[in-house]
């Protein structure tokens, strides 16, 4: 018999179970309310239509799932063979019926959803990874689906926003890009504040920094590369005409 309920009683891993099942419920319904035509359009990533980001999510899934599967049975299964074999999968996937890439994003998030629940709770701790070649814990896995399922949707271009994503959800994904630029150094002399919050992240050691603040949703969408909508700069005290493009995430 297989359990029916999560294996791990880890209250800060429930959490981010919660978040990521949350969120792929919210994806599941901003595709929902597309009709198939609507899949044909632009989605707000480049060159991407929302067949190319509801495959890349469902593949995500299925990726997700073999670092899963990797913890639950020790034998080695990367989430892609080549990041070449990742790009050829979503422009193959693009090409799907709308009902196969439904299914697609159903299934998969299914399957995940299980391999997740039924995962031992000792498993979780052990070391998987990822496609960029970071050794994490099966835990990081949640992580890794969570933001992709909440910024994919608002990728979906069909109504969703930055402030639809849950607030703890924003505030880690904020802290693990401005971490990004800040192990590359190409924060440098970038000072970024949420409204209502007291983090200050960034280049927190320059002297003379341009500030950029906004609402925590804005200040992340900012920060992810798509726009600077509700973001505003400034610099010695005076506000900057131009707010400056986002250093690169990923
Ligand atoms: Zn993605």
């Amino acid at each position: 018999m297989v359990a029916r309920h999560d294996q791990t009683t880890d209250p800060v891993l429930l959490e981010g179970l919660l978040q990521a099942r949350r969120g792929t419920a919210f994806f599941a319904r901003k595709l929902n309310e597309l009709t198939d035509a609507d899949l044909d359009g632009d989605s707000l990533l480049p060159g991407w239509t929302r067949r190319h980001v509801v495959a890349h999510v469902g593949y995500n899934a299925r990726a997700v799932a073999r670092l899963v599967e990797w913890a639950a049975t020790g034998v080695e299964t990367p989430m892609y063979p080549s990041v070449e074999v990742r790009n050829h999968e979503i422009d193959f996937g693009a090409t799907l019926s709308p009902i196969a890439l439904r299914n697609l994003f159903d299934h998969s998030a299914v399957h995940l959803n299980v391999e997740w629940r039924d995962l031992p709770a000792d498993n979780w701790h052990h070391k998987v990874k990822t496609v960029q070649g970071r050794t994490v814990p099966a835990e990081e896995t949640v992580w890794m689906r969570t933001r992709e399922v909440w910024v994919h949707a608002v990728d979906l271009d069909n109504g969703a926003t930055f402030n639809d994503i849950p607030a703890p959800v924003l505030a880690r994904l904020l802290k693990d890009i401005t971490g990004a630029w800040h192990a590359r150094g190409t924060d440098a002399g970038l000072l970024i504040t949420a409204d209502g919050t007291d983090m200050e992240l960034g280049d927190t050691a320059a002297t003379s920094p341009t500030l950029v603040s906004g609402s925590l949703p804005a200040i992340t969408q900012w920060a992810t590369g798509r726009g600077t909508e509700g973001v505003a700069a400034t610099h010695d005290g005076g506000p900057l005409d131009l707010v400056p493009m986002a250093p690169a995430w990923i």
